[in-house]
């Protein structure tokens, strides 16, 4: 007997019929043997719905009464699994954030979890192992009372911190897509599903921009060690695949030194020409936009000719680019750069492995291959498990391709 946590995505409980799909995977675990507690989504396209209503109502509404609002897609889902369960004759109830309770902070419409309390769920598999079907992507702010949400995609978070908290053995994801390739396999074809990744390399390809699992979730699951398997609902239930098992690195017998490239169109490029090179002009750029919660990615410093000038470029997210010029260009005048110059059309290409902790001239190679391709390269990161280069976004798919094919991950 095992105890796990099955996450069931948007797409995996859109309608009523997809719902009883997915609990025929239910079915199945409990059948052998095991304790199960589900996560559900809200059916696919509903939060969305529910953030255009709070819009509707008010520009600028009030974060608490947003969470009301958007959680409440997930409390129709748990309600119809644990109906259709009963149905199918299986022992279930919903579970709401507040009620089981999944504490968070306060920080409405991306708050964290702070604890998890299974006492109450693991009393119902101690009675008559009944499945609880919990709501994710909320949770309650214990002192003030209120509903709390975890962020978008913030119910991958839910069952990982489910699954930590009830002390599960494991925990399975189901999801659209079969398990967590080595690429989108929208833009390259020959993508390979992964049989294992490791916990560090899914964390950098989840913040890199795959969009498989959402990055806090990654983040529990490597710090408390919850074994975590992407897979997909649409499998046969009688005969599923397992998917991709995301685990300890020691656990990965045979590695790549290259195991993913990801990409992310997230990206704003900003350059300020010409700015005085001496002490503290680091801090005059990047205190003002630290303050305005401004998340300054890749950053460099070029030395120009007259030694007493230099260029910073530096990305930020996309959707930050126009408050961070107009914030720059307030403090001209203790910046004193001679010109500012932007980009929008760019994007973040990474390839991530383990691997390159122990081998040299990992990115030296990307770069080669990229201008044999005639890629401009605009902005360049490095750390130990990854690499990042900053490129016009025309070339996206060819940059992907490349360094695919190049880090010998193309299938076949
Ligand atoms: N329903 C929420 C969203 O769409 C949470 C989730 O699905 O993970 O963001
Ligand atoms: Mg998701």
């Amino acid at each position: 007997m095992a105890r796990l946590v099955m996450k069931f995505g948007g797409t995996s409980v859109a309608t009523v019929e997809r719902i009883k799909n997915a609990a025929r995977h239910v079915k199945r675990e409990v059948e052998a043997g095991n304790e199960v507690a589900v996560v559900v989504s809200a059916m696919s396209g509903k939060t969305n719905e529910l953030v255009a209503w709070c819009k509707e109502a008010a520009p600028l509404y009030d974060q608490a009464e947003y969470d009301t609002v958007v959680a409440s897609g997930e409390q129709v889902t748990s309600g119809l699994m644990a109906i259709v369960l009963r149905e199918m004759g299986i022992p279930a109830r919903s579970w709401q954030g507040w009620q089981i309770p999944i504490y968070g902070s306060d920080a409405h419409g991306s708050a964290r979890i702070v604890d998890v309390d299974g006492a109450g769920i693991i009393a119902g598999f101690d009675r008559n192992r009944e499945v609880a079907v919990c709501s994710g992507f909320q949770g309650v702010h214990a002192e003030s009372r209120r509903i709390v949400t975890l962020g978008r995609g913030g119910s991958d978070t839910s069952a990982v911190a489910l699954a930590a908290g009830l002390k599960a053995d494991r925990c399975d994801i189901y999801t659209d897509v079969d398990g967590v390739y080595t690429t989108d396999p929208r833009i390259v074809p020959k993508a390979k599903r992964m049989d294992k990744v490791s916990f560090e390399e899914m964390l950098e390809m989840a913040s890199l921009g795959s969009k498989v699992l959402q990055v806090r979730s990654v983040e529990i699951a490597m710090t408390q060690r919850v074994p975590t398997y992407v897979r997909s609902s649409f499998d046969d239930p009688e005969n599923p695949n397992p998917g991709t098992l995301i685990c300890d690195e020691d656990d990965i017998v045979e590695q790549q030194i290259v195991t993913g490239i990801a990409f992310s169109r997230d990206e704003a490029q900003i350059t300020l020409r010409r700015v005085a090179d001496k002490p503290g002009v680091a801090a005059a750029i990047f205190g003002p936009l630290a303050d305005a919660n401004i998340n300054v990615d890749m950053i460099i410093q070029v030395v120009s000719d007259d030694q007493a000038t230099t260029d910073i470029t530096f990305t930020v997210p996309t959707a930050d680019y126009e408050r961070a010029r107009t914030l720059l260009e307030s403090k001209h005048d203790t910046i004193s750069y001679q010109e500012i110059q932007g980009a929008t059309d760019v994007v973040k290409i990474s390839a991530i492995g383990v691997g390159m902790r122990s081998h040299a001239g990992v990115a030296a190679r990307a770069f080669r291959a990229l201008a044999e391709k005639g890629i401009n390269i605009r902005a360049i990161t490095t750390s130990e498990i990854k690499f990042s280069v900053l490129i016009d976004a025309a070339y996206t798919e060819l940059a992907v391709r490349t360094l695919h094919s190049l880090y010998g991950l193309d299938a076949g």
